[in-house]
Parts: structure tokens; sequence; C-alpha cells
């Protein structure tokens, strides 16, 4: 695993800090501070060189194109296992309004399971 400081390292370049009043931007990669002729921009943003620029977009490409794919992915199992829930939660409750809503106790082991067997076909359809 490389860490990110590493990374910067290698595609930074680092240009000579200028004093405060000659700052004019930030890199936006490693946040070093740059000269006017140092400075690289692109979509808006300052880089103190093109491959620094280059980086921070890949990277940032790659991180939107994994928010999406984890998000999405994410949401999907939640989504599922609400289902579940709910269709559980749905013949949980046939069950229990059709054995116990109309008094009907006393049912044998046997005549439960045609009873369950019964609700289940009656859920199908
Ligand atoms: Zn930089």
């Amino acid at each position: 695993m490389v860490k990110p400081s590493d990374r910067l390292d290698k595609v930074c370049t680092r240009p000579p800090v200028p004093p405060p009043e000659r700052t004019a931007a930030k890199c936006a990669l490693c946040m070093k501070p740059l000269a006017k002729e140092n400075m690289v921009t692109k979509d808006g943003k300052s880089f103190c060189c093109t491959a620094a620029a280059d980086q921070f977009f890949a990277s940032d490409a790659q991180y939107q194109e994994y928010m999406s794919r984890s998000k999405g992915g994410g949401f999907g199992r939640f989504l599922k296992k609400v289902i579940v829930l709910l269709v559980l939660l749905a013949l949980g409750a046939a069950a229990y309004f059709y054995f116990f809503g109309e008094g009907k106790d006393g049912l044998s082991v046997d005549e439960m399971k045609k009873k369950a067997a019964e609700a289940m076909d009656s859920v199908k359809q």
C-alpha cells in the first residue's frame, strides 16, 4: 500500500516557496504555496505542475467512481434486507391472524403444519 504522502513526493515538484506577498495560490494536491510563475491552472484549480493536476483529477475521478459504486451497492443490499424483513413480517402477521385471530386453538402439530401449508399457498396466490 502506497501512502498518499509518498505519491505526492513523486508527483509534486518542489518549486521554491515564495514569500507570502508573492504567494498566488496553493497546489490543490500537495497544498504547497505557489508563486504565479510556478503555478499550473486546470479546471479552476491551481497546481505546482501538470503531473500534479493529472494526478489530482485522476484520483478525483477514481474517488467519484468508488463512491458511486459503494453507495449503489450498499443501497441495493439495504433495500433487499428491508424487503425480506417486510415479507417475513407479512407472513408472520398473516399466520398469527390465521391461527389466533378467529379463536382457533387446540390444533395438533399436524393440523398446524397443514394450516401453515394452506396459509403459504394462499399467500403465493
Ligand atoms: Zn503540488
